[in-house]
């Protein structure tokens, strides 16, 4: 029987993959991959970037394509086999990675790859090589021996216990739920989750609505329950995951793996000569400094909370009464409603899905001449998946993107885009991208096509930036191509970019269409959407730099002697900037899975960073008009085709002609205004 994790060509055969095939995949592959590096560094031939680089670049892909398969399907749709397998690989991937990234004589041999360059241009191959020196310092490949051990040990243990952080998370979801049977306390929840909620009743034998602790079900209770007690139950079920105030068992407690997380990270940094793991983390960043990141957040702050305390008083002062943490969402959406008479559910049946995907699509075409080819022979892992080529203006095919957009049981929440396959170039030729792209979008109603609110087609759009920024790249090295070894801090330009378009109104107007009458979205209710834009926008800055300022202290201010105080300073950047109360209860840390999980470790505050970045560059393409293809051609060349291999503070300057500004994105945010407009 062969093993579906080891193919070496084409896209990945998800329908076959069983549990069982993970492990001997994954060892089969590590054992090639250290008997080829061996030879590789045995090998007396003169090493040039072909013989020594390349090989070791192919490495990389055949990884690649064993594991992608592995994590993604853990995350769309995992079993407790599947789960098992993975915990089982998770040791064995990071001794392999640190081994790779400690040993010296890899080292060596980029090193004197490197000084053998006779050409000073900053080509892709000596960005990759610059990248590769890098990493082999921040992983102490120049530590003695024992420190190296340590090191090693440190990150093993880090991603095991990050590991954990995430599935407690998940399992104390999975444990809690919502039961009812009077009707009358689910007032004002969307049909649509009602739906759901019935289904998932009636899959366990149970009369009435099973309310599940997922994203779409928590946002709709939050937003729209009338029921105080009922918003005010899942309010608190969702700000006390996985902690000592849950109500599942206590065993899903991430308290103290979060102190471990930090201790093990801030051990790894120090051994390697840096203050702090946000020092460490900055290597790699386009950002310089721990003071400059700082006082980034603290500009931004400046300007956005004395907008947020006047929205947050309007909202109080309009409600007539003290409002709780679990109020907040539900009473903004009145008022929004009252300001714009716009309501998600209003909006919703004139975005079917299908629309909003053409619509998507066209504006892709008409930036850079891409088409969208659906294709319907393409393994999958569950039926309503699709897969789709992306074709160029000649007909060739530059790259594929598989999309899973509904909320299931088994599947991660949240949206995002995954590498299914690499670009690189080999001897056999091109092996075009291709991407995830996955949403948690409320699964339809049997009767109705699916219907998404427009915060989901922002969401998509985000994705879809991420998923241009993978397929576009030009560069033919797995390590720097795509989104790979783009800084953590400009990775989300892309994505960010792409949600403009979301907005704007010939866009939003072309790909809505009611769903029973064909019509158009009217006017009235897509100025009024444009006005909702900018609502509460204070607010929602001043949260998102409460988050970045959170994450950016704990990691920067670490002492060991103190531990993390993970509490203490999330309690002192509140008192500093937040503008909404936190119930003394809530643990909402425990379930930052951005920052404990580990991807955005020190590095939350570049959602802001690249939003100015976006913001920005959108500005461009708003003056020159908005599908202009010499702006759309400079940025895809500047920005989306480089992947990992330019100095993206230069990269910008060239696309843009200056420095990035932070204006666009106050004035696109109704923050500041340049009173042209008056
Ligand atoms: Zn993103």
């Amino acid at each position: 029987m062969t093993n579906p994790l080891l193919a070496e060509t084409g896209l990945p055969s998800f329908s076959q993959i069983q549990p069982d095939h993970v492990e001997p995949a994954l060892d089969e592959t590590l054992r090639r991959n250290r008997e080829e590096l061996e030879q590789l560094l045995a090998s007396d031939v003169e090493s040039d970037f072909l013989t020594a680089i390349a090989p070791l670049e192919e490495m990389q892909d055949r990884l690649h394509r064993t594991w992608s398969p592995v994590s993604h399907l853990q995350m769309v749709k995992t079993s407790d086999e599947l789960r098992e397998a993975y915990n089982r690989c998770l040791p064995k991937l990071a001794r392999y990675a640190t081994e790779m990234a400690q040993d010296a004589r890899l080292f060596r041999l980029y090193k004197s790859v490197n000084d053998s360059l006779e050409s000073q241009e900053e080509t892709p191959e000596r960005k990759l090589l610059e990248h590769a020196l890098r990493d082999f310092h921040l992983a102490g490949v120049d530590l003695p021996e024992d420190e190296k051990k340590q090191f090693s040990e440190i990150m093993e243990e880090l991603s095991q216990v990050q590991a954990k952080f995430e599935q407690n998370l998940l399992d104390s979801m999975a444990a809690w739920s919502h039961h009812e049977t009077d009707e009358q306390k689910l007032c004002g929840i969307p049909a649509a989750v009602l739906d759901a909620a019935r289904n998932a009743a009636e899959e366990q034998d149970m009369d009435g609505w099973l309310l599940l602790l997922n994203q779409p079900t928590y946002i709709a209770v939050i937003t729209h329950a009338d029921n105080a007690e009922l918003r005010k139950d899942f309010y608190t079920a969702w700000v006390t995951r996985a902690s000592d105030q849950g109500q599942a068992s206590d065993e899903f407690d991430n308290t103290a793996l979060m102190e471990d997380i930090m201790g093990l990270r801030h051990r790894a940094a120090i051994l390697v000569g840096f203050d702090n793991y946000a020092d460490y983390a900055l290597a790699s960043r386009m950002a310089g400094s721990v003071a400059e990141v700082t006082e980034f957040l603290e500009q931004l702050a400046k300007v956005a909370k004395p907008a947020a305390v006047n929205e947050f008083k309007e909202l109080q002062d309009w409600t007539g009464k003290k409002l709780n943490a679990w109020d907040v969402a539900y009473y903004a959406e009145k008022l929004r409603l009252k300001n714009f008479s716009i309501s998600d559910e209003e909006l919703r049946p004139y975005f079917p899905l299908e629309r909003v995907m053409d619509g998507l699509f066209q504006v892709m075409q008409q930036l850079f001449g891409l088409t969208a080819r659906e294709e319907q022979d393409i393994d999958r892992w569950q039926p309503e998946v699709r897969y789709y080529s992306l074709v160029n203006d000649r007909n060739e095919t530059i790259g594929g993107f598989f999309v899973d957009l509904y909320a299931r049981r088994n599947k991660r929440s949240g949206a995002w885009m995954d590498e299914c396959v690499l670009r690189k170039r080999s001897k056999s030729g091109v092996q075009i991208p291709v991407a995830h792209l996955v949403c948690n979008f409320t699964c339809p109603a049997s009767d109705k096509p699916a219907l998404l609110t427009h915060e989901e087609i922002v969401t998509l759009f985000h994705e879809f930036g991420h998923t241009l920024h993978h397929l576009l790249t030009r560069i033919d090295y797995p390590s720097v191509s795509g989104i790979n070894g783009v800084p953590w801090d400009a990775v989300e330009l892309p994505s960010q970019f792409m949600e403009n378009f979301a907005w704007d109104p010939d866009v939003v107007r072309d790909m809505s269409s009611h769903f029973e009458t064909g019509e158009p979205l009217p006017d009235d209710l897509l100025l009024k959407l444009q006005a909702s834009r900018v609502f509460h926008s204070g607010l929602q800055m001043v949260r998102q730099i409460e988050f970045s300022l959170f994450d950016w202290r704990i990691h920067s201010e670490y002492d060991p002697d103190k531990g993390a105080r993970i509490r203490e300073i999330l309690g002192e950047v509140r008192d500093a900037y937040s503008v909404i109360e936190s119930p003394p209860f809530s643990r909402f840390e425990n379930s930052f899975a951005h920052v404990f999980g580990g991807s955005y470790a020190a590095g939350y505050y570049s959602y802001k960073w690249a939003e100015v970045l976006a913001a920005d560059a959108f500005a461009a393409f708003r003056e020159a008009g908005l599908f202009d293809r010499k702006v759309a051609d400079r940025f895809r060349e500047t920005i989306l085709e480089v992947g990992g291999t330019a100095d993206i503070g230069a990269a910008f300057q060239a696309f843009r002609g200056r420095a990035p500004q932070i204006e666009p994105l106050l004035e696109q945010a109704g923050i500041v205004t340049t009173g042209k407009q008056s």
